[in-house]
């Protein structure tokens, strides 16, 4: 009986069904795969960070793992070292320390950093950049989102681009407390016009937005948090295979499927604070490009086809294979399974 239902046991999740048909309906919608977060004890297969946190801190641990992890575990990737030792100095790299932003903001109160020029991607394929932006009220209550304020970094936390920005509209709310912000900043500021075109240039980087493919081109990954709201206000369109969304990246998000906000993750996955009192969209800028790196550098197994969405997947869990699904073991229905989002990872493979 036991030997029966370790059988059905998912090889991924750990979930048991009582019939075998019921596993192979569980694995076709579940998308299990090697770019899941996974417990470096068990070996089980997480949605998300925020689950396999769950699963070894709590609430409603997995005894046997939080007691390891208790020991030489790392708080912040989740990691589990060797030992307490190892764990000691892991965790102390780990863990991030905010930028100072004091001084940029007093540059940026004298002028504009602008550095955006269109040259060639690194060696090692396209090169990334996080945007960020900060926006200001406008219309009659003060509600409607303006952009004031935007900055771009690269992979090396410099300063490409940082300017406030002139709206299209006229601005009712300032928002002082969070962004800073005086009317006195805008009003020579960069119209919005001209700073859609050069982060538009920049990002395309020469090459024509229908030419743009995320491998081989020279046009730019674009990382930060919740992108597409900040590329609606700025009226800027870039394709969805370039972009790298910490608001929408599956591991990164709550076991509700909701996002989480930056200042969370920042808090959670690199151990320092964000967002208090007046905001600069470096210190955005910043944190999504840390949090990126730090996905981007998961060590996962090399596929040659890594999603479930690619052709040669298509029938992996096809129900005519019904009855030979049934005769594979767990282990062997999670080697074919594939993951149904781009883990960052594959970004490092060029
Ligand atoms: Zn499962
Ligand atoms: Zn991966
Ligand atoms: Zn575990
Ligand atoms: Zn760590």
């Amino acid at each position: 009986m036991a030997a029966e239902t370790q059988r059905n046991k998912c090889a991924a999740c750990f979930k048991q069904f009582n019939k075998l048909e019921h596993l192979v309906d569980h694995m076709r919608i579940s998308y299990h795969s090697v770019h899941e977060p996974m417990c470096g004890i068990c070996k089980k297969h997480c949605r998300s960070f925020e689950s396999l946190r769950e699963h070894l801190i709590g609430p409603l641990p997995k005894p046997e793992c939080k007691d390891i992890f208790t020991i030489r575990g790392c708080k912040f990737c989740l990691a589990i070292l060797d030992s307490p030792n190892a764990r000691w100095f892991h965790q102390d790299r780990c863990q991030f320390s905010n930028v100072k932003t004091g001084l940029l903001g007093r540059l940026a109160n004298l002028g504009i950093r602008d550095n955006l020029n269109i040259g060639n991607g690194g060696a090692r394929g396209p090169l990334a950049v996080a945007l960020a932006c900060k926006m200001v009220g406008g219309g009659s209550d003060g509600s409607l989102d303006l952009c004031a304020r935007v900055c771009i970094i690269d992979e090396n936390e410099n300063i490409m681009f940082h300017t406030y920005v002139k709206p299209t509209i006229p601005v009712t709310n300032y928002r002082y407390e969070t962004t800073g912000i005086r009317p006195e900043y805008l009003r020579d500021a960069m119209p919005q016009k001209l700073v859609q075109k050069k982060i538009q240039d920049f990002l395309c980087n020469g090459e024509p937005m229908w030419k743009i493919r995320p491998r081989g081109g020279k046009a730019r990954t674009l990382v930060g948090h919740g992108l597409d709201h900040d590329l609606d206000r700025l009226q800027i369109e870039y394709p969805a295979g370039m972009i790298r969304d910490t608001a929408k990246y599956p591991p990164l998000m709550k076991t509700s499927k909701l996002s989480n906000s930056l200042k969370y993750l920042t808090q959670a996955y690199l151990g320092y604070d964000i967002q208090n009192g007046i905001q600069d969209p470096y210190e955005d800028c910043v944190a999504t490009m840390r949090l990126y790196m730090r996905m981007r550098s998961q060590m996962h197994h090399i596929e040659n086809y890594p999603l479930a969405s690619d052709p040669q997947n298509r029938n992996n869990f096809a129900s005519w294979r019904q009855s030979e699904l049934e005769r594979m073991t767990p282990g062997q229905m999670l080697e074919i399974s594939r993951s149904d989002y781009y883990c960052w990872c594959l970004d490092s493979r060029g």
